[in-house]
């Protein structure tokens, strides 16, 4: 997860046809480049508009702009009405405030905060469910979730060995490719350069963060 950008002036049409008009949702996939905010997976025809104070628990805020973010289908159905007071995804600077690793010897998602704070363990306990599953195992559903996403991951890690093996100039710009502000996975994916010194000095100018 990384902070998602947001147009400051809100569609034209938001105020007559309300969130669920065209011009809003496109406006919205311009803004994420076509991005779930929770789980960063590129979204074609599976996507919602996500209230983050949801429609159940605030009627008033169904139409603020302020309040609308790109979800895919999987992170809106388990986000329901039970998460509205995690941060806005637009004001949060994550890598300063959440880690974010992926375990491959246990094949889970681990998040950390740094400071003890209601709003970010509740969107911790969130980014748990979605990555890690509800239950101790997997069900169905959250297994192709992690497949899914895993496959971006993997072929992140397999650029990087390549460039580490190999440093070409060819091999660096496959990783660098990985990390421009359209592709998935980059919270994951910053943190996992982050955390070693040579590919961080190598590659964190193209770390974007959304700044
Ligand atoms: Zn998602």
């Amino acid at each position: 997860m990384i902070k998602v950008y947001k147009s400051d002036k809100a569609p034209e049409k938001l105020a007559e046809a309300g969130y669920t008009c065209d011009e809003v949702k496109q406006a919205i996939l311009n803004d994420q480049k076509d991005k779930c905010y929770l789980c960063e997976r590129k979204v074609t025809t599976d996507y919602q508009v996500e209230h983050i104070v949801s429609r159940t628990n605030n009627k008033e805020k169904v139409n603020e702009w302020e309040n609308l973010f790109l979800a895919c289908n999987y992170c809106n159905d388990r986000k329901k009405h039970y998460y509205d007071d995690i941060p806005l995804p637009n004001q949060l600077e994550f890598e300063n405030v959440i880690s974010q690793t992926i375990n491959l010897k246990t094949q889970k998602a681990d998040f950390r905060i740094s400071k003890i704070n209601p709003q970010l363990a509740k969107l911790k306990e969130l980014l748990d469910k979605l990555f890690n599953g509800k239950g101790i195992c997997r069900n169905l559903m959250e297994n192709r979730f992690w497949n899914d996403f895993m496959s971006v991951y993997r072929n992140f890690l397999r650029r990087v060995a390549a460039y580490k093996i190999d440093p070409t100039e060819e091999n660096k710009q496959l990783v660098i490719e990985e990390l421009s502000i359209e592709q998935s996975a980059l919270g994951f994916k910053y943190a996992f350069l982050n955390k070693d010194a040579e590919l961080w000095s190598e590659f964190q100018d193209y770390c974007k963060w959304n700044k």
